[in-house]
């Protein structure tokens, strides 16, 4: 703690008055940034500089890491942002929400040597954030605006990404969305406390600040054929990302206060957004004073849990049919909800929902972990007779996401699938099998991660270009 930070904590214990608490508040708030900045340069100094970036090749934007750690270190905070945003649309948005630990932090190199990894997100966010404040970061001005369009279909951070790429080249970009608001998962899915929602919000701003279009509350499918889209644009990307809710069909299934994941948590985050949110206002989503019981081990889990902590639900417990060390989420979150108060009941699985009207309990049965399966991870078995029960009043199930069923929504059976639903497409060029129509994001991979939506939507617009300038030339040459 630096001098300034104690002196600061000694005219704290002061007795107030307004014009003292003003001058506080001031105070703290330089001292504050102060702080934060001497961590920032003192953790981007911690960096070796070491001859193969493990970090780099680790993040899936390959960030240029050691460069504008570097940067930071020398306190050149502007370029280190310019830097940061030369691979990565939104800096800010993956120093806060990247599972680090498993992707650039993990691989830092004084991390495997055991002296713990140099804080890569924080850095990021920190430097970012800087360059909003400072107001470095400004919209896009295209001087001349190309007479090709392209249809954005979805506004989540693959959708954004590409749009703002191809804005960049100059294309005329419209955004298309079912939600009031855009953003995706980042807006209704992962909650306030990992990402704030101005932070999403400063985004989509910006990008609307540079000429591209959104539309929102419509749904291509529904509210528009994508055939009628096809006739707009010259180009067409899908980043719709998968929101069809594995499912828990046991016994009592039926019951009441048993909710899908994302209905749990758009409420809250809705809430956050200072919207009127009936199911919540009324208790029935709302976890204060509940017996909490969260379904399943991903990262969707423990915002699940995380949140119900923060709603001031009476226990919250999450069950979940493999072990600590099997479980899919990331350690670290895991490691922030047990400090919360959450109780992980591992080596569970479900059995039955119990309750008259309401649920009221469940059953579950405890698990062992068998001999790897064909994926080669330990088969969950099931030990028989060993049923207990756990007290329950909301349960939420968060088992995953998989794709809707786009050829249906579409109503186009052309539209080439994965087995399971997920869009097939040429990994070289992001393009689907239907010509001029590409595809990125969760709706390619399966749900995965933001980074991986972000780098999908650069190479998707890197793509789109190409195909645009293509088609551009071969209409001058026909003409
Ligand atoms: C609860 C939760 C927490 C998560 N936490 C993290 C995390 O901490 N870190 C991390 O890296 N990743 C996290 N993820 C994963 C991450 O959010 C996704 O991988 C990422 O958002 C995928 O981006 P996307 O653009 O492909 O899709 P999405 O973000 O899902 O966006 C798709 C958009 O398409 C729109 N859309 C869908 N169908 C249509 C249609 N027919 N017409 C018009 N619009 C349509 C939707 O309304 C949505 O806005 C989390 C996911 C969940 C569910
Ligand atoms: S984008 Fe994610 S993986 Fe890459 S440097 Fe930033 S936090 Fe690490």
């Amino acid at each position: 703690m630096t001098e300034k930070m104690l002196k600061f904590i000694k005219i704290d214990q002061q007795t107030p008055n307004k014009r003292k608490v003003n001058k506080r508040i001031d105070d703290f708030e330089e001292i504050y940034d102060e702080f934060i900045n001497e961590k920032a340069k003192e953790q981007s100094s911690r960096c070796s500089q070491c001859g193969v970036p493990f970090c780099q090749i680790h993040c899936p934007l390959h960030n240029n890491i050691p460069d504008w750690l570097k940067l930071t270190a020398e306190g050149r905070i502007k370029e280190a942002s310019e830097l940061a945003h030369s691979t990565n649309n939104m800096p800010e948005v993956c120093g806060r929400i990247c599972p680090q630990d498993r992707l650039c932090e993990g691989n830092c190199v004084i991390e495997r040597s055991g002296h713990g990894t140099v804080t890569i997100g924080s850095v990021e966010k920190y430097i970012t954030d800087t360059a909003w404040e400072k107001g470095w970061i400004k919209p896009i001005k295209v001087l001349k605006e190309k007479n090709q369009s392209v249809g954005i279909i979805g506004g989540g951070p693959a959708g954004l990404a590409c749009a703002e790429e191809l804005r960049k080249y100059g294309y005329r970009v419209t955004i298309y969305d079912r939600y009031d608001r855009a953003g995706g998962l980042l807006i209704y899915g992962i909650p306030n406390f990992k990402l704030e929602k101005f932070v999403v919000e400063r985004r989509t701003n910006l990008l609307k600040a540079s000429g591209i279009k959104f539309i929102q509350n419509i749904e291509i499918g529904i509210n528009k054929s994508l055939e009628e889209l096809k006739k707009k644009h010259d180009a067409i990307l899908i980043a719709t990302g998968v929101y069809k809710a594995r499912e828990v069909n046991l016994p009592g299934h039926n019951l009441k206060n048993i909710f899908p994941a994302m209905e749990f948590l758009t409420a809250s985050n809705r809430k956050g957004l200072g919207d009127k949110v009936e199911k919540f206002d009324n208790g029935i989503l709302n976890a204060v004073n509940k017996n909490v019981v969260v379904i399943g081990g991903g990262d969707t889990a423990m915002d699940c849990v995380r949140t119900a902590v923060r709603q001031n639900a009476k226990s919250v417990k999450c069950i979940y049919r493999r072990d600590r060390e099997n479980m899919p989420g990331s350690a670290r979150e895991v490691r922030n909800a047990e400090e919360e108060g959450v109780e992980f009941i591992w080596l569970s699985n479900p059995k039955e929902f119990v309750g008259p009207e309401k649920i009221s309990s469940i059953l579950v049965d405890k698990i062992k972990l068998g001999d790897p399966d064909s994926s080669g991870r330990k088969k969950p078995e099931l030990i028989p007779n060993s049923t207990f029960e756990i007290k329950s009043d909301l349960a939420i199930k968060a088992l995953g996401f998989d794709p809707e069923n786009l050829p249906k929504l579409f109503n186009n059976q052309n539209l080439l699938v994965s087995k399971i639903g997920t869009i097939k497409i040429n990994f070289k060029t992001m393009e689907t099998n239907i010509p001029g129509f590409f595809a990125a994001g969760d709706i390619v991979r399966g749900a995965s991660l933001v980074v991986w939506a972000i780098k999908d939507g650069r190479d998707a617009a890197l793509s789109i270009q190409k195909y645009l300038k293509h088609k551009e030339i071969n209409k001058i040459q026909a003409a």
